[in-house]
């Protein structure tokens, strides 16, 4: 079987790949196991000098990576190049972990313990089609770091960086079976690498709906599960706030990526006192939120990634009174949708309480700080977030009252290598990048030395 990769801003064919079946993840499982035991003996110095040559050779091929991005997964090719930049970035960072991946000494009667943070053997990543390889990097690079061997399947929609990403990783001495990508269906390939019993662990981005059903299935063998899932995180804009650089900011927080964010603040809460303001300040920035052919200069945002997600995205727009301003998108070929603002929105409104995974944002007014951290918290996510106010009191109470993995104070970042990331509640289970993905990827071992009296 083939499987024919699509350009999302052409709708056009860009690549033919062969596509693998569930014997090819049990003859997978095999070559992964054949090469874990010389890997996980490499010495550390060896493993982390190995690791800084794969993210060197990234770089040496960033342009054409970020390129083949661009392209398969829509991105503005400027976002492109940020991103494979990251996925080296990762690489470095947890290559300088293989030599910190510590353990204790602890005294006890009769002699001292110490553990040791041991691979878990062969570990299954599973990964979505919004940051192909980036999202694909987490979870290798830190599963690599600490010994294990991994077997990758990327989201059918973007294969291509990932197998790109195998090759340049066996070129840069990462030897055979440490590294391998299966290019397949989830309901197939993915499926039968949960049911493995030779993998330890899987390691999945995606829909809470096939995290749960990953989650349900890794019981049968017990296998670890790190879950990073979906998200419907708040921006919550109190009328103390700097709101020229609130607003400012807003766009980016939601249509970056044309939505397709885990982190996407697509719930903007606003002060009552504040809404009518901020309104007047956001349109002409969502307005002039360039959206176009995403290999061009100076665009911020690309196509959809597919037709049938297009439809799922319009499908929360069904009443156009509900919109109070909208950006312009290209016409004809192409998965397009244009930045979309519904305000107000009702709280129990589809918009409001349902990951949408585009370019539309509900703006909710509320009265209070109480008020602001009710709404944020009525959610069954909990992932990302901002607050923005110049009381600084407030703004550190509210970050500690809202319940999510990642909130930022008068800013909308989310995400870097250096800092744990991952959600609260039913955005998932476990953290991935700094340093504690390491240890996600290790098994914690006590070994009691019995020194005599
Ligand atoms: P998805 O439909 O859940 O798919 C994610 C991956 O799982 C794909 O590789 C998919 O394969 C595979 N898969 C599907 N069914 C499977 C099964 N039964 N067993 C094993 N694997 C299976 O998610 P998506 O549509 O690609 O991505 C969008 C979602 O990802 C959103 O909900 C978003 O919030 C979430 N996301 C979360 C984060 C985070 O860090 N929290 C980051 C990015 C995205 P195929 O598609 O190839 O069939
Ligand atoms: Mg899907």
């Amino acid at each position: 079987m083939t499987l024919t990769v699509l350009e999302p801003a052409t709708a056009r064919s860009m690549a033919e790949i062969p596509e693998a079946t569930p014997e090819d993840v049990d003859r997978a499982v095999e070559r992964a196991r054949a090469a874990f035991p010389a890997w996980s003996a490499v010495a550390p110095s060896d493993r982390a000098r190995l690791l800084l040559r794969l993210a060197d050779a990234i770089e040496a091929e960033l342009e054409p990576l970020a390129l083949l991005e661009a392209r398969n997964a829509g991105h503005p090719l400027a976002s492109a190049r940020g991103e494979i930049g990251m996925v080296a970035a990762t690489f470095r960072y947890y290559a300088g972990g293989v030599e910190r991946n510590l353990g204790d000494t602890i005294p006890v009667a009769g002699g001292v313990a110490m553990t040791f943070r041991e691979p878990l053997g062969v570990v299954g990543l599973i990964t979505p089609w919004n940051f192909p390889l980036p999202i694909a990097s987490w979870k290798l690079a830190p599963a690599l770091a600490a010994g294990n061997c991994a077997i990758l399947k990327p989201a059918e929609l973007t294969p291509l960086t990932a197998v790109e990403l195998e090759r340049i990783a066996l070129q840069a001495g990462i030897p055979e079976g440490v590294l391998q990508v299966l290019v397949g269906p989830g309901r197939t390939v993915g499926q039968r690498m949960v049911e493995h019993p030779g993998i330890a662990k899987i390691g999945f981005t995606g829909s809470t709906a096939v995290g749960a059903g990953i989650q349900r299935t890794a019981a049968d063998t017990i296998k670890r599960v790190t879950l990073e899932l979906g998200g419907k995180s708040a921006n919550v804009v109190f009328a103390d706030a700097d709101l020229e650089a609130a607003a400012a900011s807003a766009p980016g927080a939601v249509f970056d990526n044309a939505g397709q964010d885990c982190c996407a603040r697509s719930r903007i809460l606003v002060q009552r006192s504040a809404v009518d303001r901020f309104l007047e300040l956001l349109e002409p920035a969502v307005t002039g939120f360039s959206v176009g052919d995403p290999l061009q200069d100076g665009i911020a945002m690309g196509p959809l990634i597919s037709a049938s997600h297009r439809e799922k995205v319009a499908s929360f727009v069904d009443d156009d009174a509900q919109v109070a301003f909208r950006g312009s998108a290209p016409e004809g070929e192409g998965f397009w949708f244009p930045p979309t603002v519904l305000a107000p929105v009702d709280p129990s409104a589809r918009a409001a309480t349902e990951e949408i995974f585009g370019p539309v944002v509900a703006v909710i007014p509320f009265d209070d700080e109480a008020d602001a951290i009710r709404l944020a918290n009525d959610s069954i996510y909990g992932l990302s977030g901002s607050v923005w106010t110049e009381n600084g009191g407030r703004a550190l109470r509210v970050a500690r009252a809202i319940e999510t993995g990642v909130i930022s104070i008068n800013s909308n970042s989310s995400v870097r290598v250096s800092t744990p990331f991952g959600g609260f509640k039913q955005s998932g289970i476990g953290r991935e990048l700094g340093p504690h993905a390491l240890e996600a990827y290790s098994e914690l071992k006590t070994v009691y030395y019995a020194t005599g009296a």
